[in-house]
């Protein structure tokens, strides 16, 4: 028996490299990533996707580390959209500062365990820290508490989750219970709804103004409605930062007209949330701590990798009544108000150390500079807005964030045919990636500048690449 299992032993042990083994690996991974940041300027921001070959990743065989960064190279670091390139302006581009991956690293490698406090108070001190810096910053009181999520979709479905069980909405209730958004309300919250198991509360698409924003004459008429029909206004949705225009709602009249109704309120930034630090922007943000929750993405406005999104609830007891369970393997957790955990805020347990990513960039570069690079991603957005308009185009609202909107109105008319060719070049040529949308029947290109690589010189790149492409786009539809 002790043989076997020495024998077992043995033939497992690659799984802890020694020192020598260990250097190597990482020379090379540091390797790669300096390979690919110090090209990151000259790569295209989208490449056509090609899809990768059956065979080519396959789990049993064993390869070196440097024939699977090989794969990384050719068939997913030049695939698709780059989020990494400051060319990437399409949808809400990504981040992924560097000093995030050393928190990453060093999250795996020493594991600690992040979801419960008994297991780890210093981990859960920091991820209770960011919360407390982020509702600190949104003007939310200190009963507030939160989570740090993977991202916006599941901050979402966290806070919906957190409204329905506050306001009790199950059974008979959930058809008489009404929810308000708007058409620019992000897809994610339509599928929060489902899952919470509320899609069969009656839902008001409240109007738009004409800068996009929630109409609030109209919220007010349909609560009014509603009311005098005997249902119960429910949820308000509100977005801070919508994804087609950038726009804001008028955050603070909701939260007055939600205060009245009795409804719950909920506001969506999870790309517009952390402009809140630039004291310039504040006035167009009056009224984020009007609202009961709140969602923000740390992996868009804060320029983290992939996979981190918050949720803050203001009352925070609410979330804890909602996300908070006990089992008897866990007796030995402390339970009790006093040692809240991410565990008792959240749908997940066991979880990534999440918070580690997020710490040591705010901490090693301080607030200022973030607060420097979106204030300098809105005057970009809103100097682009301005040299389109020379170039004759067509334009939407002032930009309210970093995202604005712009169509060319050719002399023959054909506008949406003129611009989905006109986009369809400006990708196929790859400096720079951008994306469209349709708005009442009529198409129109975007322009996201959230990654902090993006600056002036690719702004500039950009509009002489339209340029460019203007012609030729006139040329092939004569
Ligand atoms: C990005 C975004 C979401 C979805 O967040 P994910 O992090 O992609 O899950 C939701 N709402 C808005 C306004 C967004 O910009």
């Amino acid at each position: 028996m002790r043989d076997l299992i020495l024998d077992y032993q043995i033939k497992s042990r690659s799984l802890e490299p020694e020192l020598d083994v260990r250097r190597f690996l990482i020379d090379q991974m540091i390797r790669y990533s300096e390979e690919f940041l110090e090209t990151i300027s000259d790569r295209r921001a989208y490449d056509v996707p090609v899809e990768s070959a059956q065979g080519d990743t396959l789990i049993g065989q064993v390869e070196s580390l440097e024939d699977m960064l090989s794969y990384l190279r050719n068939k997913v670091d030049k695939n698709g959209i780059n989020p990494a390139s400051p060319g990437h302006l399409g949808y809400v581009p990504g981040g992924g500062i560097f000093t995030a991956a050393i928190g990453d690293f060093l999250a795996a490698v020493t594991n600690r365990y992040s979801g419960l406090k008994f297991a780890n108070p210093g981990a859960v001190h920091i991820e209770n820290e960011l919360i407390e810096w982020s509702r600190s910053i949104i003007g939310y009181p200190d009963t507030a508490l939160g989570n740090i999520s993977s991202g916006g979709s599941i901050a979402n479905l966290i806070a919906i989750t957190c409204a329905r069980d506050k306001m009790k909405i199950k059974g008979e209730k959930i058809y008489k219970s009404t929810i308000y958004l708007t058409q620019q309300t992000h897809h994610c919250i339509q599928k929060a709804i489902r899952i919470a198991g509320l899609e069969d509360c009656p839902v008001r698409t409240v109007a738009l103004d004409e800068h996009y924003r929630m109409d609030t004459e109209n919220l007010r008429y349909w609560i009014n409605k509603d009311q005098k029909a005997g249902l119960q206004p429910f949820l308000i949705i509100a977005s801070c930062g919508s994804t087609d225009t950038g726009a804001i709602d008028p955050l603070e009249r909701i939260g007055g007209i939600a205060q009245q109704s009795g409804a719950w309120y909920h506001i969506d930034a999870a790309y517009g949330g952390y402009f809140c630090l630039c004291g310039e922007m504040r006035e167009k943000l009056i009224g984020m701590d009007s609202s009961d929750s709140i969602v923000m993405d740390p992996h868009k406005t804060l320029f983290l990798p992939y996979g981190s999104g918050v949720v803050i609830i203001k009352e925070g007891k609410y979330l804890f009544d909602s996300f908070h369970y006990t089992a008897n393997y866990l007796q030995d957790a402390n339970p009790g108000t006093q040692n809240i955990s991410p565990a008792d805020l959240s749908p997940e347990l066991t979880k990534h150390f999440r918070g580690l990513r997020m710490w040591i960039p705010l901490k090693l570069h301080g607030t200022e500079v973030f607060q420097s690079a979106l204030y300098e991603k809105h005057l970009l957005t809103k100097y682009f807005y301005e040299q389109i308009q020379k170039l004759g185009f067509e334009v939407g609202p002032p930009p309210d964030l970093s995202i604005c909107i712009y169509r060319y109105v050719p002399k023959n008319g054909r506008a949406n045919e003129f611009n989905t060719l006109l986009v369809k070049m400006i990708q196929e040529d790859g400096r720079v990636f951008v994306s469209s949308t349709t708005l009442d029947q009529k198409y129109w290109i975007r322009i996201a500048v959230v990654c902090f690589r993006t600056h002036l010189k690719t702004i500039d790149l950009y509009i002489s690449i339209i340029k460019e492409k203007l012609s030729q786009v006139e040329e092939s539809m004569n």
